[in-house]
């Protein structure tokens, strides 16, 4: 599947699941010096390959009619500093909520090591401006996901395929707190449980066959 044709797949799915309404969200996904990304303000399930235009790492539009996804310099400036390959933002409910009241998602579920353990709010900044890419950029250090301040969550990954699941990851663990919080105090996992993990991880069982 082609750059381009990958953002309309995950657009479609994006949509379908709920993460995005209409044209709130952008997907992006880069191939050496060149980056596919969504069209600004077209709909993410309605996309067409010759929609999505094609920009160089340095953001000078490289193929498409129509402008790139306002968000492109936040996507740019963690290109830029990371080796993701894919990057998927939405304003998934969630997400948003938690962007909207806290300044970081606690580890209460050991999955959040996927996106790297706590996961922090970056500092609120206009949409589109490069103090809001700079905030994403900070926020994202060593990590696989961010949220922002009153806006969404923003994910990466080596595929798309993997920044999408880190985003409906990053949204799963962010209900499970959200309704966490209105049943009782969720019990956030300490540092010596999410080592544990890592150990685990690293050291699988493995069961013995039976002759
Ligand atoms: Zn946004």
């Amino acid at each position: 599947m082609s750059l381009r044709e990958q953002l309309c797949e995950y657009g479609r799915r994006a949509v379908e699941l709920g993460l995005v309404i209409g044209t709130s969200g952008n997907l992006s996904v880069r191939e050496g010096d060149l980056v596919a990304v969504t069209p600004s303000g077209a709909a993410l399930d309605r996309l067409t390959p010759e929609m999505c235009p094609v920009v160089d790492v340095e953001g000078y539009l490289v193929e498409g009619d129509l402008q790139p996804s306002s968000e492109t310099p936040m996507h740019l400036a963690v290109y830029a500093t990371t080796h993701a390959r894919a990057i998927v933002h939405t304003h998934s409910v969630f997400g948003t909520i938690v962007a909207t009241t806290m300044t970081e998602l606690p580890p209460v579920h050991y999955n959040a090591l996927l996106l790297g353990g706590v996961v922090k709010v970056a500092e609120y900044a206009t949409y589109g401006t490069p103090e809001l890419a700079a905030n994403v950029r900070a926020a994202m250090e060593g990590k696989k996901a961010a949220l922002m301040a009153n806006h969404g969550g923003v994910t990466v990954g080596a595929t798309l395929e993997e920044a999408f699941e880190a985003t409906r990851l990053l949204e799963w663990l962010c209900e499970v707190y959200v309704r966490g919080l209105s049943v009782g105090k969720p019990a956030v996992l300490t540092d010596e449980q999410l080592n544990a993990v890592i150990e685990r991880a690293l050291n699988p069982p493995t069961f013995p066959r039976r002759l």
